[in-house]
């Protein structure tokens, strides 16, 4: 199911596999139907709609692109356009998937022990348990080689203190993959702890007051002397390269994904501008300001998914780095961001309503600005690159 014809202006669609258009559009028709009726509810009363994550397993999207353990085992390519397809509908439902996957799944596998791999990947494929990824902490955000979550070692378990901010999925996961430092204390004693729900000392608390991803989860949570396992530490991986390597794979995802609310933006304004009269009864799509805020729009968006296609077919030949991720997120969220304004403006006073997307889309995309690395974080990575100085510190 392409899409509409205008916004696959460049044929981008000549440019995917069978496979890759089969996941895409298998996600494509589940938005339609079980999303898109349902999210703008879930958006207003700020709930998460659990209830579609079976359904999402079903379909393969949860850790998508890992191999083995229940997991589909899709490229970069088909795992991007799942995404995109989630983020059309809302970019909370995307939020999910991203963090179960790419956040949370991902790590297991690449630096979990055999043991750790069979006991949670195959369940969280199939959504029966559910994930997060505590890095951020209340004082640590951009910077979080500063964080003070500490585990100390006592005899055969890990006793971990400290607090993790704005973490999402936080209070309905089974398992936290929470970052800390161990008790020598520098960034290189960085270790990532699977901490079990239930496990006394460990909770989480919904952050409350959220304008953005309201249908999705976001927690404070709190370790107080938790005990957690050796077995239930990842081995493969010391220091802040753990996460970091998390969050990159989890960047090159989102880059590609964001342009689907950027879409849903552009086609309901376009809808909207062509049914919508004002003065002498001339839809609003015939005049010249609203045909170059609709052709502004599709040219971001033709721009966007060139973008984040060439980031995951080299992501799948080995050959991304953390520069051109950063280029794709900064870009890819901006316009996006700034096609939500836009569409928003097209729908006037209808605009500032849920009965349409744009507005619930942009107030979304405001956190995608803001995590996985913030624009003025991925501006100074290619600040770097580019003039080979670190202006970080
Ligand atoms: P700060 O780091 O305090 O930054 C504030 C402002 O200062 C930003 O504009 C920033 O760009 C700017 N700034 C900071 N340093 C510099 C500098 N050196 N130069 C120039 N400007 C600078 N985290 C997790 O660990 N797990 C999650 O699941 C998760 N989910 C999230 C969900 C939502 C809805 C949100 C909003 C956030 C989530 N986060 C999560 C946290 C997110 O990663 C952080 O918010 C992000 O890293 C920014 O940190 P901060 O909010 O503390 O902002």
């Amino acid at each position: 199911m392409p899409r509409a014809d205008i916004t696959d202006l460049f044929r981008i669609d000549d440019l995917l596999s069978a496979d890759e258009k089969a996941a895409r559009d298998s996600v494509a028709r589940f938005v339609d139907s079980e999303v898109l009726p349902i999210i703008g509810r879930h958006f207003r009363d700020g709930t998460f709609p659990a209830h579609l994550v079976p359904g999402l397993a079903e379909l393969g999207v949860l850790g998508a692109n890992l191999q083995g353990y229940g997991c589909a085992g899709m490229n970069t390519v088909s795992y991007g356009l799942i995404l995109q397809e989630l983020e059309r509908g809302d970019s909370g439902l995307r939020s999910f998937a991203s963090v179960q996957g790419s956040l949370c799944m991902f790590p297991i596998q690449a630096f979990g022990s055999e043991e750790q791999k069979a006991r949670f990947l195959p369940d969280m494929a199939k959504g029966r348990l559910i994930g997060c990824f505590g890095l951020t902490e209340p004082d640590f955000g951009s910077n979080p080689g500063g964080m003070r979550a500490r585990a100390r070692k006592d005899g055969d378990t890990w006793v971990l203190n400290g607090t993790k901010a704005w973490i999402t999925n936080g209070s309905i996961a089974d398992v936290a993959v929470v970052w800390a430092k161990t008790e020598d204390g520098g960034a290189e004693s960085v270790r990532g702890f699977l901490v079990e729900k239930g496990t006394p000392g460990f909770s989480a608390r919904e952050i409350p007051g959220k304008f953005s991803l309201r249908a999705s989860l976001t927690s404070e949570l709190s370790f107080q002397d938790v005990r957690v396992p050796e077995r239930n530490v990842l081995p493969g991986v010391v220091g802040l390269k753990g996460p970091l390597s998390c969050l990159n794979n989890a960047r090159a995802g989102i880059a590609f994904a964001v342009t689907g609310a950027a879409i849903a933006c552009f086609e309901g304004a376009r809808e909207y501008a062509l049914s919508r009269a004002q003065f002498d009864g001339k839809s609003i799509a015939g005049y010249q300001l609203t045909q170059e805020k609709l052709a502004d729009m599709l040219q971001e968006i033709v721009k966007a998914q060139l973008l984040g296609l060439r980031l995951a077919r080299l992501k799948d030949e080995g050959k991304s780095t953390p520069v051109m991720v950063s280029l794709a997120k900064r870009n890819n969220v901006k316009s996006a961001l700034e096609i939500a304004r836009v569409a928003r403006s097209i729908y006037g006073a209808n605009g500032i309503t849920d009965d349409y997307p744009p507005v619930r889309h942009m107030l979304n995309l405001e956190s995608v600005f803001t995590y996985e690395g913030t624009h003025e974080v991925h501006t100074l990575v290619l600040g770097k690159a580019i003039t080979g100085i670190d202006a970080f510190g």
